[in-house]
């Protein structure tokens, strides 16, 4: 499994990032996993080289924009420098501050060419009765391909994140079996917009609320390949027991 762990503003000490740092290397070096840290992108400098041990990093968020005149804006190429082999993109609580699909997708397009593996974060903020929810999930996912070249459209894993089930107790999250039908679903839509057998090879991760209560029903039979993991990531013992009851 994929185990992104999403530090997001939570770590504000470099001593804390250190200690978080020294949890994931410890699940990595077990050998069942591939880690991937995400951590406020001040702290990215201290990381590099971990690939070694099968832990790489992820930038939380990478700017639309290529190197130039654009203050405070961290681009795709300076990440690429730093060893960082995945980004995160078009979070929900970024998405909250205002961006919009265009916005996701054209950060999508800045780290594919500077091959850094976009996760594309989706999700439907509340569900209704006429299934609109599906549509919007389809036109994020459109959004994301239409800006992709076709060669690197397999390469983007999703992550679906219900924004209602993200932040809270494992007992507030989808259900195992909720899950499996909106992983089919994706994979399906994938699999219209690319062909079906590359949507086979796409990843699809799956966050929201996600504990050593809940990972390993969310894991079993849901079709994911992964999770990504806000809250509980940045608390060492409940990574360590994730990392143990997913298979
Ligand atoms: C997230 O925000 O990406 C996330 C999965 O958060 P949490 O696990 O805290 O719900």
């Amino acid at each position: 499994m994929l185990l992104v762990s999403n530090w997001k503003a939570y770590i504000e000490s470099p001593k804390e990032a250190k200690e978080l740092l020294a949890v994931a290397k410890k699940i990595a070096r077990a050998g069942v996993h591939t880690i991937v840290i995400a951590p406020p992108s001040a702290y990215l400098g201290f990381f590099t080289k971990e690939q070694e041990v099968s832990l790489s990093l992820a930038a939380q968020d990478i700017s639309e924009t290529q190197s130039g005149a654009h203050t405070g804006e961290i681009t795709a190429g300076l990440l690429s420098g730093m060893d960082v082999f995945y980004t995160i993109l078009g979070h929900s609580e970024r998405r909250a501050k205002g961006e919009i699909d265009s916005m996701v997708a054209a950060k999508t397009q800045q780290a594919l060419l500077h091959k850094i593996i976009p996760i594309v974060c989706i999700g439907e903020k509340v569900r209704d009765e006429n299934g609109a929810y599906l549509q919007g999930l389809r036109a994020q996912i459109s959004a994301i391909y239409e800006a992709a070249p076709q060669k690197d459209r397999s390469k983007i894993i999703f992550a679906y994140e219900p924004i209602w089930a993200i932040g809270k107790s494992s007992c507030e999250s989808i259900t195992p079996a909720d899950l499996r039908e909106m992983i089919l679903y994706i994979r399906k839509v994938i699999g219209e917009m690319i062909t079906p057998t590359v949507a086979l090879k796409v990843k699809i991760l799956y966050g929201g609320s996600v504990s050593k209560i809940n990972a390993k029903e969310l894991t079993e039979s849901s079709g994911v390949q992964g999770l990504l993991i806000g809250h509980a990531s940045i608390d060492p013992k409940e990574m360590i027991a994730i990392s143990k009851v997913v298979e």
